[in-house]
This record gives C-alpha cells, sequence and structure tokens, in this order.
C-alpha cells in the first residue's frame, strides 16, 4: 500500500508530548503513526529532519475584507488566506457582519461565504450581533446553530454606533450557551468609561491617537472581563473573551476565588504580548490604533508571565490591516481612522519567543485549545490517527529578524526588526503541502468550509 505524503524524520507534538516519529498520510487524513526507524512508500515525502510537526494552527479571529465604509481592511480572503498558510494556519473562523434579528442572519452570511469563495485556506465564521436585537437570545442561537455556526460574537461598547450588547441580553446568551451548544464571544471593555473619557477629551481638544489609552483604560477592560466572568460563571456559560490586552486583566481574573477557566477562554494577540504604548509616541505613531489599544510596558510583561502560567488559553490575531496612507490622512481626527493592525503570520515566531521553545505550550495556544473552544477538536487540533492532515512544520531554534510578508496586501508591520525564535518551514492543509520554501502552493478557492455542529466544552 503507498500512502500520498509521508513526513519522516521530524518530532511530533501531539499536543501533550514531543516523540520522534514518522507520519503517513492517506485521503487527507493522518493514516499512520510510525517509530522513527520505520518507514513506508508514499508517493511524495519531506525530510523533516532537526524540525517540529505541530498540530495546523487555528485562527480564531481574523478580519478579511472587513468593510468599514470608506475604507476595508487590506487582506481580502486571497492575500490573507496565503498569509495564513505562510503561518501554519490551516484553519481560520472570521465574522459575519453584525446583525440585529435571527432573521437578517442569512443574507449576512450569504454575502460573506461568497467573499471567502477565494479562500486558500479552510474557513468559518462567528455570528455577530449588533446591539439589542429584536429577536430573543434563543432564536439568535437556534438561527446561529442552524446554518452551523455555533459561536456569537458580542460587544459591550460602541455604543455610539449601535453595537453595544446590554447585560440582559448577554447574560440570557451565557445562560443558554451550554445548553444549547454554542459559544459567546465577547469584545469586552466598559462603554460607559469609554463614552464619558472620550466626551471630555473631545471638550479639550479634538480627538488625537495618542489619547487611545486614556479614552479606553485598562480598568475598563478589567471590570467588563471580571463582570462577564463572574457572569458566565454563575450559569456555568461558555465565554471566550476576545483579545485580552492587558496583564492586568488577566491577574484580576486569576486571582478570583472561582473556577473560572470551566466557564471562560482568554484569548490575546500577538500584539498585546510584544508591543506597548509607548509605539504610539514615536514617528508614525499613528500606525498602533487598534482596539483595545496596547497597553504599558509593565502590564504588557505581566501579560507575558500570565501567559507563561497558563492563564491564556489561545491566540487570535485580530488581523485587520490598514495602509500607513490610510491612517495618516486621518491623523489629525482620530475617529475617522480605521482601527486594526496586522499579526497573522507571527503568531508562532512570536510565541516560540515568550516560551523559550516550549514546542507543547505553543501548540496547545495555538492548534489544541483554539479547537476545544470551537468544537474543531479531535478532527483538527491533533496529530493523531484518524485526524485531518492538517500540519505545521516548524524550525524551533533558527533566530531571525522579522520583516514584511510578501504575501500580505498590507504596506507595513508593526513588527519590523523584531528578533524572533523559530520559523514555519512547511504547512501541510488536508494532506497536500500547501506552503514550502516560502512559496504558497495552494491557489485561492482551494479552502473549504469548517463544518460545525454544536459546541459542548468538557467539566
Ligand atoms: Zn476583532
Amino acid at each position: 500500500m503507498i500512502f500520498d505524503l509521508a513526513l519522516e524524520n521530524g518530532v511530533i507534538c501531539d499536543g501533550t508530548e514531543l516523540f520522534p516519529a514518522n507520519v503517513y498520510v492517506r485521503d487527507e487524513i493522518i493514516e499512520l503513526i510510525a517509530e522513527k526507524n520505520r518507514k513506508f512508500q508514499a508517493r511524495q515525502s519531506v525530510d523533516c529532519s532537526g524540525l517540529f510537526l505541530l498540530p495546523g494552527f487555528i485562527d480564531p479571529h481574523v478580519h478579511f475584507e472587513l468593510n468599514l465604509g470608506k475604507y476595508s481592511s487590506r487582506d481580502d480572503f486571497d492575500s490573507g488566506s496565503a498569509l495564513a498558510l505562510s503561518g501554519g494556519v490551516t484553519s481560520i473562523i472570521d465574522f459575519l457582519d453584525p446583525v440585529s434579528s435571527a432573521e437578517e442572519l442569512q443574507r449576512a452570511l450569504e454575502s460573506r461565504f461568497a467573499l471567502a469563495a477565494k479562500s486558500r485556506v479552510d474557513y468559518s465564521f462567528h455570528v455577530t450581533l449588533a446591539g439589542n436585537p429584536e429577536s430573543c437570545a434563543s432564536e439568535i442561537i437556534d438561527k446561529s446553530l442552524s446554518v452551523g455556526l455555533p459561536s456569537i460574537k458580542v460587544f459591550t461598547t460602541y455604543s455610539s454606533s449601535g453595537r453595544r450588547t446590554k447585560d440582559g441580553m448577554l447574560f440570557d446568551l451565557l445562560s443558554l450557551s451550554r445548553s444549547r451548544g454554542v459559544v459567546i464571544l465577547a469584545h469586552a471593555e466598559n462603554d460607559e468609561l469609554i463614552v464619558s473619557r472620550s466626551t471630555r477629551c473631545n471638550e479639550e481638544r479634538p480627538f488625537s491617537y495618542v489619547d487611545l489609552p486614556y479614552m479606553r483604560p485598562t480598568i475598563s477592560e478589567v471590570a467588563e472581563v471580571a463582570k462577564l466572568v463572574l457572569f458566565s460563571n454563575s450559569v456555568h456559560g461558555q465565554l471566550y473573551i476576545v483579545h485580552v490586552s492587558s496583564g492586568e486583566t488577566v491577574r484580576t481574573i486569576s486571582s478570583m476565588d472561582i473556577d473560572w477557566k470551566k466557564s471562560t477562554v482568554l484569548e490575546t494577540c500577538p500584539q498585546y504580548l510584544l508591543l506597548d504604548a509607548s509605539m504610539l509616541e514615536k514617528s508614525q505613531g499613528f500606525l498602533n490604533t487598534y482596539c483595545p489599544p496596547p497597553r504599558e510596558d509593565v502590564e504588557r510583561r505581566i501579560l507575558n508571565e500570565e501567559l507563561k502560567k497558563g492563564n491564556l488559553q489561545t491566540i487570535g490575531t485580530d488581523h485587520c490591516p490598514f495602509l500607513s496612507t490610510e491612517k495618516e490622512e486621518n491623523v489629525l481626527d482620530y475617529r475617522a481612522m480605521p482601527n486594526g493592525t496586522g499579526s497573522l503570520g507571527i503568531s508562532f515566531s512570536a510565541l516560540n519567543t515568550i516560551l523559550d521553545g516550549d514546542i507543547v505550550k505553543t501548540s496547545s495556544l495555538l492548534s489544541t485549545n483554539p479547537a476545544k473552544a470551537f468544537g474543531l477538536y479531535p478532527f483538527r487540533g491533533r496529530i493523531a490517527p484518524g485526524s485531518l492532515a492538517n500540519l505545521a512544520i516548524v524550525d524551533r531554534d533558527c533566530v531571525k529578524e522579522y520583516s514584511k510578508s510578501p504575501f500580505t496586501k498590507s504596506d507595513h508591520t508593526l513588527f519590523e526588526g523584531f528578533s524572533l525564535r523559530g520559523e514555519v518551514k512547511t504547512t501541510v492543509l488536508r494532506g497536500r503541502v500547501v506552503f514550502h520554501e516560502n512559496r504558497v502552493l495552494a491557489d485561492p478557492g482551494n479552502g473549504r468550509v469548517i463544518t460545525r455542529g454544536p459546541v459542548f466544552w468538557r467539566d
């Protein structure tokens, strides 16, 4: 019998431990994991000597072609998915446009799925709620499940643009989340604090991007996340906090005398682990405009420490870059500036650097945990017979200066010149080598919709 693909002489991370072995794939599935000196015939083989094989990464938080009216995020499903593959990412979850009733969901779904047809990487979406919907929580959950999207994003802020969902609705969603099998994602910042600070800011002089950390202070995140974690804990919900920006937030949650990890998953992003608020003061500081904003260096350090302690479970990138000119032309009026930055592709090197080459920890943050959080495990997020043959093959120890990826349509990266350890060498998607020797080998349209059913977190 001949296999389709052999990945030989590497060290495998199965999610919990490392061991040298060879991986054999047939019909898109990992069929056999053999001891390192047992070899079998395959149509194609890749020599992975000196490299580590990790389950293909899952980025549960990207915004490709996000339409903000005048501007759209620069990476579309074509360039964004190429960038994903170059970073070892084999599955992405993007977001539907916000809807305010269950009926609107179908249209939102069709428009985003149409754009995603050119993706090179497998994809799914989270449903996004706008404000306080006309439909009740139960109807929204029913409709989301019926279209195969068991995760619903809400905002606790942005009342000014009608996106804030109030506590009553949020609590209803969390109360139903575990029994119905949905995950509630929350962008958690305290709206009233932000509104009051923004108003005060505006009275004195027009907004400036350097005011961002003042307008959206750390306490607005700490307080809102703490509240939601308590909500979720009280109803044994399934809560996922997106883009936790400050170490203070994680430290506060961890110090609470409750078993919060049973009902909450915390996500952070490479930008909060690597960058701090001083960047806003530097030349071209306006490029560092994203929400929540970058925090003080001391908070960034605490975030790194909490990551090492295992108090953050997943990494999403919140990838949403805009051109320098699109930011710069609004430099005198922050309110018109598009918020967001690009960090897709850097996650592995960033984590591997922070975690000192701890491949098991890195792979749980990039693969196993997001797979479990969104109901993709064990078909994705694991290297074992029967799982989909999605792999990221990495050099753990090379050290390189980061520079802008050739695959993004953005014109800059905030991580230029950062010295990072580790690099993705090869990416395998459904048993096919789709990134190798710095070339993306999958065409637009190669991506498939990820089938998702109800999600039940294990107690
Ligand atoms: Zn986002």
